[in-house]
């Protein structure tokens, strides 16, 4: 049977090699399942039958039941119509067409029974219904069809080939027919009966024919329960094998380095969340596993920390320990931070980005081989082959959305066992998505931001207020506050007119000129040296203003600026002015964050600007964002533990069925690690079809 699922769709009766190539080009439907699986996007009551006296304008698309008593042209040039008198016991209305007429006088004859379907309106007095769906009443009798009609979106060019919603239904009708209305189960019986779930064969059956809205509910739940069960299995599954079968380091004692650290250079007392995380992650280092853990914290919660603690429990145990990060100036940041924090220690810490000399490389190549070099921070540059550690314990990486999995992937290779990973994130997901997105490693939260911060004050001007702005900029900056203005392109687009970062420049060097004021610029296409320049001598206070791309999106920690000015804001999406926003309200100074918009803004644009000025709150942000984008857009689907589409479940809305499908599949396997109990072959089964072939993205991570 799961070998006639997977028959072409060309042979299903109605299709042929002409609409399948249709279907595969519009659809994406190939097979039988695929046809199965397309489900429709939203339901008509067709349950009633108007009488003709009933209708007005105000009703819905209706149906009434009558006969055509003829046909006839009214008006002239583009007003030019075909109309029918159409009447039923109780009386008479006017269907009317403007395009097609030809084909419709042949195709419905006076005085046969019809069924009529449409929105009726109102014109010149009298009840008509214009280019009505028409079928022949003793045809609907015949067909597989249900009062409760499922609609299908369909393409132009579809619909150009005669393929519309009714066509698809149609065709799915004799796809029921076809494999004789039996499909084999999905899901073990224990699983139906504990969790009340429709059997697979009714779901979608009553999915595509319901007789009224409750099968569509009921139908609907058990297929968004599976889906997601699943995928939930899946990931589980992947979690305790890994736990199973690599052994991590162990890390038992936190020693010399770790304590001279935590009671000498430590400046400021570790916040609760901060402690709480360190425990989690020493626990992990401790227990003889390899640790897989994501660090999440919104932006300037202090997870540099965190990761700083964790690189010198490595170092006390006899292991080297690495950062990762997205860029050369995070990178570079990261290696300021870490030397400064580290004075006094007889730590070795090098940098390694893609700029580094030659003789600079073979010296770290070198010490990391003779064990003499204990942290290596950099970028890309740290997974290329020639990086070979004597002994690495533990990397850390940072910013982790930036980096594809296979990257990451390399790192783990460097070591003959995997070294401990922590994967640190500022992009707050909410906890539903967490569970999917990486569902295989475990997560710790930082969620409370070091003491003394004051809350950023967002707000929102138009283009044309930028006067005011200026003046407030001036104002800040003879208080000694230093100010970024960032920029969402330099000269990419030629189609839309955006304010680019040159223009910006030119133009905020006419307002703040020198030698009263020094704007320094950053952008993606100078080189690092350049980049690096620019950078220092805002870190150093000696520019007022930093102009830059969203190259400094991620981690830049410049504590005295204290105002963020975004110019088209409204081009950003909202995790990504989160971002840009923390990158002030890092001292204790009030901050401000500025969003320059132009006069015309969509309503998603409207609600962004909104909820940024509304809270501060990350996670709320990111919920916001889920709603207004769906999941889709904030992490490519490779990237997040689904390695196929959703077909119906939604990660934005059905976060409460994650939850509880996730709660399932852990007892599952906790049960039945390998799901070998014979209540169990079917989820086997399943999991093999469904992830066997595209497994290996999970090997990763
Ligand atoms: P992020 O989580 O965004 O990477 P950072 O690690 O860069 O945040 O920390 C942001 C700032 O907060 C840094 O200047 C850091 O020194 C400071 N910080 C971190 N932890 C604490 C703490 N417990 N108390 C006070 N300041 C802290
Ligand atoms: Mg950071």
């Amino acid at each position: 049977m799961q070998d006639l699922l997977d028959t072409e769709i060309k042979y299903l009766q109605g299709v042929g090699p002409k609409r399948a190539e249709l279907l595969n080009k519009e659809l994406n439907i190939f097979t039988y399942r695929d046809l199965l699986y397309f489900f429709p996007y939203k339901y008509i009551d067709r349950s009633r039958i108007y009488k003709i006296n009933e209708l007005d304008q105000e009703l819905p698309f209706i149906q009434i039941k009558g006969v055509i008593k003829g046909y006839y042209t009214e008006g002239r040039g583009s007003g030019k119509r075909l109309v029918a008198d159409f009447q039923d016991d109780t009386g008479s209305i006017k269907l009317v067409w403007f395009k097609g007429t030809k084909w419709i006088m042949q195709s419905y004859v006076p005085n046969a029974e019809y069924i009529v379907f449409g929105k009726p309106g109102i014109f010149n007095g009298v009840v008509n219904i214009i280019h009505p769906e028409i079928e022949a009443a003793e045809k609907i009798a015949q067909r597989i069809s249900s009062a409760f009609q499922a609609q299908y979106s369909t393409t132009e060019t579809l619909k150009n080939h005669f393929l519309t919603s009714r066509a698809v239904s149609k065709l799915l009708g004799n796809l029921f027919r076809q494999i004789n209305f039996r499909l084999p189960e999905t899901l073990p019986d224990y699983i139906l009966s504990k969790y009340k779930l429709a059997g697979l064969h009714e779901a979608l059956f009553k999915i595509h024919f319901p007789s009224n809205a409750a099968d569509v509910e009921k139908a609907g739940y058990r297929l968004k329960f599976e889906e997601l069960f699943y995928i939930q299995l899946n990931l589980i599954r992947y979690k305790n094998n890994r736990a199973r079968k690599q052994r991590g380091f162990i890390f038992s004692n936190v020693g010399e380095n770790f304590n001279n650290f935590y009671f000498n250079n430590l400046p400021f007392k570790l916040t609760e969340a901060q402690k709480r995380v360190m425990k989690e992650i020493r626990k992990d280092l401790g227990s003889g596993k390899q640790m897989n853990r994501l660090l999440q914290g919104d932006v300037g919660s202090g997870k540099t920390l965190v990761a700083l603690m964790s690189m010198l429990i490595a170092i006390d145990n006899g292991y080297q320990a690495c950062i990762m990060a997205p860029t050369e100036i995070l990178a570079g940041q990261h290696y300021y931070t870490v030397t400064n924090m580290l004075q006094g220690l007889n730590i070795n810490v090098r940098l390694l980005t893609g700029s580094s000399k030659r003789s600079l490389r073979s010296e770290i190549s070198d010490s990391l081989i003779d064990s003499s070099l204990n942290i290596l921070i950099g970028t890309h540059a740290l997974i290329e082959e020639n990086v070979r550690f004597s002994n690495l314990g533990l990397v850390v990486i940072d910013e982790q959305h930036r980096f594809g999995v296979e990257q990451r992937a390399k790192l783990w290779k460097k070591n003959l066992n995997p070294p401990h990973v922590l994967v640190m994130t500022a992009t707050p997901i909410p906890r539903t998505l967490a569970m999917t997105l990486y569902g295989d490693l475990d997560v710790s939260v930082i969620d409370e931001l070091p003491p003394g911060r004051k809350p950023i004050m967002t707000m929102h001007f138009f283009d044309s207020e930028r006067n005011k702005v200026y003046g407030f900029l001036r104002e800040r900056i003879s208080e000694g506050k230093q100010v970024f203005v960032v920029y969402p392109l330099i000269k990419e687009s030629e189609k839309m007119d955006y304010k680019d970062l040159e223009d910006g420049w030119d133009n905020m060097s006419r307002v703040f000129p020198s030698p009263d004021y020094c704007i320094s610029v950053v952008h993606g296409k100078m080189t690092p040296a350049v980049k690096e320049e620019s950078m220092k001598l805002f870190k150093e206070g000696k520019a007022h203003i930093l102009i830059a791309t969203t190259v400094i999106e991620v981690g830049v920690d410049i504590p005295n600026a204290s105002v963020m000015v975004i110019e088209s804001a409204e081009r950003f999406g909202l995790s990504q002015l989160h971002q840009l926003r923390g990158r002030v309200g890092r001292g204790a100074d009030q901050s401000y964050c500025i969003l320059m918009t132009s006069g015309k803004l969509s309503k998603e644009a409207a609600a962004r600007i909104e909820v940024m000025i509304r809270t501060n709150d990350g996670f709320e942000i990111a919920e916001t964002d889920l709603q207004l984008r769906g999941p889709g857009d904030i992490e490519g689907t490779m990237q997040s533990g689904i390695p196929f589409d959703l077909k119906i479940a939604d990660l934005g809305k059905d976060g409460q069925l994650i939850e509880y499908v996730r709660r399932i599949a852990e007892d599952i396997l906790a049960k039945d690690p390998l799901l070998e109990q014979n209540q169990n072959l079917i989820l086997s089964q399943e999991m093999n079809r469904l992830f066997s072939k595209r497994q290996s993205w999970s090997n990763i991570s």
